[in-house]
């Protein structure tokens, strides 16, 4: 069960007269996949990270499971992150790039290479293990980018425009692969994008937003459909 309530949360940043992130108020349930959408400057990337605890909240709860978790450092929330500027190390194999964060928490080497090898294979890259990014496609690069962000088993899985980068064709593929990877790992998944197609086809529940404020919540049904 991993559940996430934002209960009335700010974010001014210093210097800063307004809030980017204005009375932004939602409980998001297990294995829901929630998308952000809005343009540009509305909002969506400061709310992700501060869930993932890489801005403070200025006013306001974050709870994951019922426990507050404002002060909690990045490091101790079970969370993993995808950028949309994914970089992956380029002197580093694809295995080396996909078990960094498992080195840094200190895994054992046994679970590291469990854990990499399964990442692996449910997105199709056990063949480019021992490759170097550049001898990668784009699309592949971006499997990589979600590999070395699914090794941890997370239970709460945050992405920030991670196909922005990608070709059209590209992303509409990437598209299906993220919502077949939703379905499988059955992660609580938050997904920032401004493109509404995206947001259409992956969300449980789209999450409106403009200059600081959600609009609207909602099914796409409900959001899209409206009159
Ligand atoms: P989005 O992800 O929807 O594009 P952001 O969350 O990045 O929007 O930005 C929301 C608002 O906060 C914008 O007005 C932006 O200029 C401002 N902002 C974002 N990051 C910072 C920062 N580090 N310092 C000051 N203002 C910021
Ligand atoms: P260069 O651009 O000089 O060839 P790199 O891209 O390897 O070198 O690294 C530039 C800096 O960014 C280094 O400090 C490196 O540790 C860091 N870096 C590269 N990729 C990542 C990543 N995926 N996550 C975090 N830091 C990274």
């Amino acid at each position: 069960m991993t559940e996430v309530d934002l209960n009335h949360i700010y974010k001014k940043y210093d210097g800063n007269d307004k809030y980017s992130v204005n009375d932004f108020d939602l409980h998001i349930k297990d294995k829901e996949f929630i998308v952000f959408v809005g343009p540009s400057g509305c909002g969506k990337s400061t709310t992700l990270r501060m869930i993932a605890g890489l801005e403070d909240i200025t006013e306001g709860t974050l709870e994951i499971d019922h426990k507050v978790m404002n002060d909690v450092a990045p490091k101790n929330r079970d969370i993993a992150m995808v950028f949309q500027n994914y970089a992956l190390y380029p002197h580093m194999t694809i295995y080396d790039n996909m078990a960094f964060g498992l080195k840094l928490r200190h895994y054992s080497k046994e679970d590291i290479d469990k854990k990499v090898k399964h990442a692996a294979e449910i997105l199709g890259l056990t063949s480019y293990l021992k490759k170097k990014p550049a001898a990668l496609s784009g699309g592949q690069r971006q499997r990589v980018a979600l590999g070395r962000s699914i090794v941890r088993d997370a239970p709460i899985f945050l992405m920030d425009e991670p196909l922005s980068n990608l070709d059209a064709k590209l992303r509409v593929s990437m598209r299906a692969e993220i919502a077949k990877l939703h379905q499988r790992l059955g992660t609580t998944t938050i997904y920032v994008t401004h493109d509404q197609t995206e947001a259409m086809t992956l969300a449980d529940r789209v999450v409106v937003m403009s200059v600081g404020k959600v609009q609207q919540i909602g099914t796409p049904l409900e959001v899209y459909n409206k009159p």
